[in-house]
């Protein structure tokens, strides 16, 4: 059985390497009608984010990356995380001592550090020197009766290790490619390294899926499961995301976490289907993919060597595209959060009535013809509810310059009468029947008997009812502001002018 887990640090919010990370692991399982876990790494108590491994679930779950065998799916042995897991570590750590591939060390931090020093300064790798490795039996008993402070260090083998990578080819490590590293730390909590390998072997997990940097860890985690006498699982390990300077990608280039691109209104279907091509590649010009097709065509044949260049051109892009898929009620959904947060609506004790700042009333149909209008424009969810896109909308009245209603070289009286005369017409359109088809069917009659040019009328009319200098046409947004906002708004731009 096929088995893939990620293993996030919750040192922080979850990072966009570790969704991808989670997004390969989930679908080599589900390709291969395995199954995907979730291991919580959160041995390192001095790195611990409270919050942080709540912001992995919520994560997970918002891209629907759900894990066998956790609270989500009802399962009954996890999420794994490591801080419950001691018993298990210090069983498998005690099997080590008992057999001599391990050893207790007592050396101070002070020692270490000069020892670390000396070796630095003489350009030497720093590695510990085994010290007490030759402690007399009685030491070791005195010591230990007096609880002195110690770790566990195991004993590693002095031989090379070799790994076949399927991306890289035959890895070779050659002996001191590790030393003797700790295993469990004075804290009693274990150290990455070993809580991973022993986790790995009891969740029986065929296929370990992680970033790059792992790869130096390798004879380490091949010299242990060596003195367990267990099967090691393959490994995979993904390239580097980079910034656009092809640099590692970190907080100083924007957005790293999940949270980040969720708060900015990218959908789930877009995240993945961008990160999905972040160190694979379909091998065709096919860009976008469902779950569904992402889970068909994944292979670990096709992973890229070398760095991906997180560009988020393309991730917009991606996004516009799923944004254009969805229906408007949907979009209405997903897109409320988003005009609540930017203070353009707030709610009513009706749930279905918001209201603006200055306490007019919306209704979701006119967030919905909004959402509408966008639509075809925005890249992200956030985008809907961009005041200086949208905020003239939930204005209550608009502050623009006067000079905005003119096109081209119209002269004051010509901007007048054509405003008067949309005025007139508007006045007369029945409330029933103010739409936008009817507004435009009317206004563009009268502008063409009258022999006007188009932009005559449609700038003036246009730049009344948004005072903007780029909007949606004037009868689109006549459609949602309604009779009486269009008639009031047409005042105010003729109060301009007179
Ligand atoms: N806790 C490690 C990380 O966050 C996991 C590495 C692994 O998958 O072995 O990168």
């Amino acid at each position: 059985m096929i088995r893939t887990r990620s293993a996030p640090s919750p040192t922080g919010f979850m990072h966009v390497g570790n969704l991808r990370t989670s997004l390969y692991c989930y679908l080599f399982a589900k390709k291969n009608k395995g199954q995907y876990l979730l291991r919580i790494e959160d041995t390192d108590q001095t790195r611990f984010m409270p919050g942080a491994t709540e912001d992995i679930y919520a994560s997970l779950r918002w891209a629907g990356l759900l894990y066998d065998e956790g609270p989500d799916v009802g399962g009954p042995n996890g999420p794994y995380i490591q801080s419950q897991r001691s018993e298990i570590y210090n069983a498998e750590v005690s099997k080590l001592l008992n057999e001599g591939k391990a050893y207790r060390c007592f050396c101070s931090p002070q020692r270490l550090e000069a020892m670390r020093e000396e070796q630095q300064a003489k350009g030497e790798a720093s590695r510990y020197d085994g010290k007490c490795l030759s402690l007399s039996k009685e030491e070791l008993i005195t010591l230990e009766a007096s609880k002195a402070p110690h770790v566990i260090r195991f004993r590693m083998s002095e031989k090379e290790y070799k790994y076949m990578d399927i991306m890289r080819g035959e890895l070779a490590f050659p002996v001191g490619s590790a030393d003797d590293f700790v295993l469990i730390k004075s804290d009693g909590f274990p150290v990455y390294h070993f809580a991973n390998i022993v986790d790995d072997h009891y969740m029986k997990i065929s296929h370990v899926i992680r970033g790059e940097e792992w790869l130096s860890s390798l004879p380490k985690h091949l010299a242990l499961y060596e003195a367990f006498g267990w099967n090691h699982p393959e490994f995979i390990h993904l390239p580097l995301l980079l910034s656009k300077t092809k640099k590692k990608l970190s907080k100083r280039d924007g957005d790293v976490s999940v949270r980040d691109y969720i708060a900015k209104g990218y959908l789930p279907e877009a995240l993945l289907n961008f990160i999905l091509l972040l160190g694979w590649n379909p091998g065709t010009d096919k860009e976008l993919f469902t779950k569904e097709e992402m889970i068909e065509a994944f292979s670990f044949e096709r992973l890229n060597k070398s760095g991906a260049v997180f560009d988020l051109e393309k991730l917009d892009w991606m996004n516009s595209h799923y944004i254009r898929g969805k229906n408007i009620s949907e979009l209405f959904s997903l897109s409320l959060p988003y005009f609540e947060s930017a203070g353009l609506i707030v709610k009513t004790e009706d749930p279905s009535l918001w209201k603006t700042a200055a306490g007019r009333n919306i209704s979701r149909n006119y967030l919905e013809k909004i959402v509408g209008i966008e639509k075809e424009r925005v890249k992200k969810l956030s985008d809907f509810a961009d005041t200086d896109r949208v905020g003239f909308f939930f204005a209550d009245s608009l502050v623009y310059e006067k000079d905005l209603l003119f096109w081209k070289k119209m002269e004051t009286a010509q901007v007048v009468q054509n405003l008067t005369q949309a005025k007139i017409l508007l006045e007369k359109t029945l409330e029933t029947e103010f739409t936008k088809e009817h507004l435009r069917d009317t206004i563009m009659r009268w502008t063409a008997e009258t022999g006007i040019k188009n932009g005559e009328m449609l700038w003036p009319l246009r730049v009344a009812l948004t005072g903007m200098k780029a909007s949606p046409d004037p009868f689109e947004v006549a459609d949602v502001l309604d009779k009486p906002m269009c008639l009031a708004r047409l005042d105010q731009a003729l109060e301009k002018l007179t």
